[in-house]
């Protein structure tokens, strides 16, 4: 039987590719042979010519913008490791900012707080992770990424209590004390939502009518109502969306509005407290 020097073919596969990176295709192999870094570069394991074909097809759909994150079903979160399959957006590094900021504003002592629209489940699993005193729900409106979500509270060892919710729906008057949200907030007719990689996500998870506004007004207006007094919202939103989403946070009676930037110097976090008369 051929067989294959792992460490050639990264070299060999990247020199004929456009968007794999030799990064990438080191990646597929870990997960193509359940192997670490550490072994890769140790012992540079032979890849039999089956393995070495699902390696050349995993490339082809990498090349055609397919994220790696779905070609190896796992992405890092946080401090956690996530499953993700085509029923969850990917979690983006600017979706850490809004764990971060949750953290530096709050402390360990009890609160009722809601990752509304859970997806893969990073926010809420990731405060959950860092926060065992509070008591952690995530919402979504599709079945399919709860149960991702699920998963990944299992493989995470975490206790959070999974709703299936149209946004806030499900839920009573004056329930949370903090709720969070990544909404979808891509305006439909953005060329990038065709582009590599956004084309394979799930496009709910990804735009939102009103040139992308819909959803997160929707958010804000019911969680005025769902928040308890002083309670905060944290939104993600679009990186040229921040006026927009001061401007709804102040006409639901939204106060105390901070804005935070991502890692690029974007705009894209903004918070509020609820003030009840
Ligand atoms: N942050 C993603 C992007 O711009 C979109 C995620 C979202 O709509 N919540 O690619």
């Amino acid at each position: 039987m051929d067989e294959y020097s792992s460490l050639n073919q990264i070299k060999l596969i990247s020199n004929n590719t456009k968007l794999s990176t030799e990064l990438d295709i080191e990646l597929l192999i870990l997960n193509l042979l359940s192997i670490d870094k550490n072994i890769l570069y140790r012992d540079d394991p032979r890849l039999s010519s089956e393995k070495l074909k699902e390696l050349k097809e995993l490339v082809q759909r990498r090349e055609k913008g397919e994220p790696l994150a779905y070609l190896v079903k796992g992405i890092g979160f946080w401090s956690l490791d996530l499953y993700v399959d085509e029923n969850v957006l990917v979690p983006r590094p600017e979706t850490e900012i809004i764990v971060e900021k949750v953290l530096e504003d709050f402390n360990a002592s009890e609160k009722k707080v809601l990752d509304l629209g859970t997806g893969s489940g990073a926010i809420g699993l990731s405060l959950s992770k860092e926060r065992v005193g509070w008591e952690i729900y995530c919402s979504d409106k599709s079945y399919k990424a709860l149960q991702v979500a699920s998963k990944n509270m299992q493989s995470n060892s975490l206790n959070v209590s999974f709703i299936h919710s149209d946004w806030l729906e499900a839920f009573a008057p004056e329930t949370f004390d903090i709720i969070i949200c990544n909404p979808p907030y891509i305006d439909p007719d953005d060329p990038r939502v065709h582009s590599d990689g956004l084309k394979f996500e799930p496009i709910s998870a990804l735009t939102s009518a009103s040139k992308g506004l819909n959803d997160i007004e929707i958010v804000i207006s019911k969680s005025s109502e769902r928040l308890v007094n002083k309670g905060s919202l944290y939104l993600e939103h679009g990186y040229d969306q921040s006026q927009q989403v001061q401007s709804l946070l102040e006409k639901y009676n939204f106060s105390d509005i901070r804005k935070f930037k991502d890692l690029n110097g974007d705009d894209r976090v903004c918070s509020g407290k609820i003030k009840k008369c």
